[in-house]
């Protein structure tokens, strides 16, 4: 399977199936990086001891010189001390104008080891080779960044990789929860625009939690296929780009509340896109949108309700905190059927209210 990310005057293919971390040496070739200039792979300590020396292989049986480098598995990874951790195993491996940093493993890996190729002498090859579910979102759309202390994602660029390698035996040892997580980004691509994949996903949930090659593949592109239309039309997130947050407003607050790593994003998120749905009902949408939310992500053992734990007041602090707050009234994406979001600019607050109490 492979689709390709259309922008304009530049795109890049994303390759889906089984078997590809052998041939990533040979894809290299075939994409023209030129075996003078030295390949870095970064890594995490999960992906690493799995994959890293097959990845390594493969380049090295082309003739390429390949350099590794490791981090610690998680977000806190995602920091300019790592970046610059990275930078000087770049130098040291002597990357130059003409070098790629490839990125394997999930989004941590992807956002920073992107802005590190997104940076290294302004900017030098960069291809990603996701091992999570939920890096089909990062590998569309060109976001690239580290943390700050005070802020996810604060310091980062839009960097297009030169291609995506999504070899679907590696999603084999994913954690079960990570699964799920994944899968959350998935069907929300459905629910956003494709209502036939959305009802899809839900009929096929039981296939997607066994990591069924076939109906991960198709998943997984169509997924990537949806949000490349997306980004295609609004590469800068001025306007359309904006219904990828369904379910995101709710879901970092709750991420922010819970402190993060108590919720996975993608479970934060599932919450968030019931919490949608039910503010839909509010609006006036059919009750429907609600059922049919709930019981497709239910089936993909996603939680759809808020803990009795958590405080309303400290959600609501935390979505004022927010971007998308203005004035009083609050901007949600909101589902007007399944597969079909509106963004309304003039939510009460009352109403999000009630919707967190439920
Ligand atoms: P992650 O990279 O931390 O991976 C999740 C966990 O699974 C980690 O512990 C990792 O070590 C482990 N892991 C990864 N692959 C594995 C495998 N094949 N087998 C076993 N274990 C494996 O997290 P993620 O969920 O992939 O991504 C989350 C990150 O992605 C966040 O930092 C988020 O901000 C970012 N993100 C970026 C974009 C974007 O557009 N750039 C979009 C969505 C998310
Ligand atoms: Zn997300």
């Amino acid at each position: 399977r492979s689709i390709t990310v259309d922008l304009g005057e530049r795109s890049y293919p994303i390759l889906i199936g089984s078997g590809l971390l052998q041939g990533i040496g040979e894809r290299c070739r075939e994409a023209g990086l030129p075996l003078r200039s030295p390949l870095l792979v970064v890594s995490d300590s999960e992906v690493a001891p799995r994959y890293l020396g097959v990845v390594e292989a493969s380049l090295r049986g082309q003739g390429y010189t390949v350099a590794s480098h490791v981090i610690p598995s998680g977000e806190a990874s995602k920091s300019l001390a790592v970046y610059e951790e990275v930078i000087t195993t770049a130098i040291q491996a002597g990357l130059d104008r003409s070098s790629a940093v490839l990125a394997l493993g999930g989004g941590v890996v992807g956002d920073l080891a992107g802005y590190v190729a997104a940076t290294y002498m302004r900017g030098i090859g960069f291809v990603q080779i996701p091992t999570t579910i939920l890096a089909h979102d990062s590998s569309v759309g060109g976001k690239v960044a580290v943390n700050h202390p005070l802020a996810k994602n604060m310091i980062g660029a839009f960097y297009q990789p030169s291609m995506v390698l999504y070899d679907l035996d590696t999603l084999r040892t994913l954690p079960p929860r990570e699964v799920s997580s994944g899968l959350a980004e998935v069907v929300k691509h459905g629910l956003i625009l494709d209502k036939e994949f959305a009802y899809w996903c839900r009929e096929h949930a039981s296939e997607l939690l066994a990591l069924d090659a076939e109906a991960l593949g198709y998943a997984l592109e169509r997924g990537c296929a949806i949000k490349a239309r997306v980004v295609g039309t609004d590469e800068r997130e001025n306007g359309l780009r904006a219904i990828l947050n369904l379910g995101h407003t709710i879901g970092h607050a709750i991420e922010a509340v819970g402190g993060y790593g108590v919720f996975l994003h993608g479970e934060a998120i599932s919450i968030g896109m019931a919490g949608s749905a039910l503010l839909a009902a509010k609006l006036g949408r059919d009750h429907s949108i609600y059922e049919d939310t709930v019981s497709m992500l239910s089936a993909l053992s996603l939680p759809v309700r808020l803990p009795a734990a958590y405080s309303e007041d400290e959600l609501m602090e935390a979505m004022m905190h927010d971007k998308k707050f203005k004035e009083g009234k609050m901007t949600f994406i909101v589902p007007d059927s399944i597969g079909a979001v509106s963004i309304v600019n003039d939510v009460q607050q009352s109403d999000v209210r009630e919707v967190i109490a439920q």
